[in-house]
């Protein structure tokens, strides 16, 4: 594991990559997971951590052979400067009062945070195929969980969010079918899906009927399975 910073953020703190990756030489792929560019959406950081440690304690056969084909880059908190605060101090928006994650298309203006996330993807060489952003959707109308899935250009639709979200719903609420198919070119998922990655905004119900762990715990499902479905076959 290589922890490293790549950017400041507008109040001045170090924004902070994870690199894991096991092999030798150049990685065939990367995998690209991000969370926290809404400062109030704490289960999607805490999420991104727990996936760090969990990842690097299995020893499954297909963790093995992934962590040795395969590097993630993951940036468990975008707007750090909110996350330095007490959880009842934070905004939504970074210290400019502006929202990180619509701030990924061209043509608008791009605040220090999301200008760095977009530096450090583009740095990386090889094909990132998945691309993650984790998030929660706050109020008591959200029902429960649910994930935008979107292709890049002239690839296959993959299904995987509709077998992910069929998971999570062993154990919790989906809202409406839990699968979105919508893109926004101004967020994360769009860039990510222009530079060629199937991207999966997740989406975890920030309700008072939904503790933080079980919060937590749906991003992990859905996160697992959707890598696993994706790399059972190609590692
Ligand atoms: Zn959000």
């Amino acid at each position: 594991m290589n922890v490293y910073t790549f950017g400041t953020s507008s109040g001045g703190k170090d924004l902070y990559g994870v690199d894991i990756y096991a092999g030798t030489g150049t990685p065939k792929e990367t995998v690209f997971i991000t969370a926290g560019h809404h400062g109030t959406e704490g289960g999607g950081v805490e999420a991104a951590m727990e996936f760090i440690e969990n990842y690097l304690e299995s020893d499954t056969p297909f963790a093995q052979q992934l962590k040795e084909r395969v590097r993630f880059t993951i940036v468990p908190c975008v707007n750090v400067d909110q996350y330095a605060l007490a959880p009842a101090q934070r905004a939504y928006n970074n210290l400019n009062d502006r929202d990180l994650n619509s701030q990924y298309n061209r043509r608008r203006g791009i605040e220090p945070e999301s200008k760095a996330v977009k530096e450090l993807y583009l740095s990386i060489e090889e094909p990132i195929n998945l691309a993650f952003d984790l998030h929660e959707t706050e109020g008591e109308w959200v029902k429960g969980f649910s994930i935008f899935e979107n292709k890049p250009y002239r690839r296959r639709i993959l299904n995987h969010a509709a077998h992910a979200a069929g998971k999570v719903s062993k154990q919790y609420p989906l809202h409406s079918n839990g699968v979105i198919h919508d893109i926004n070119p101004s967020c994360f998922d769009g860039f990510a899906c222009g530079e060629g990655a199937y991207s999966y905004t997740f989406e975890a119900p920030l309700s008072k009927k939904f503790a933080i762990e079980d919060r937590v715990e749906m991003q992990l499902i859905a996160l697992d399975d959707i890598i696993t479905l994706y790399y059972k076959d190609r590692v």
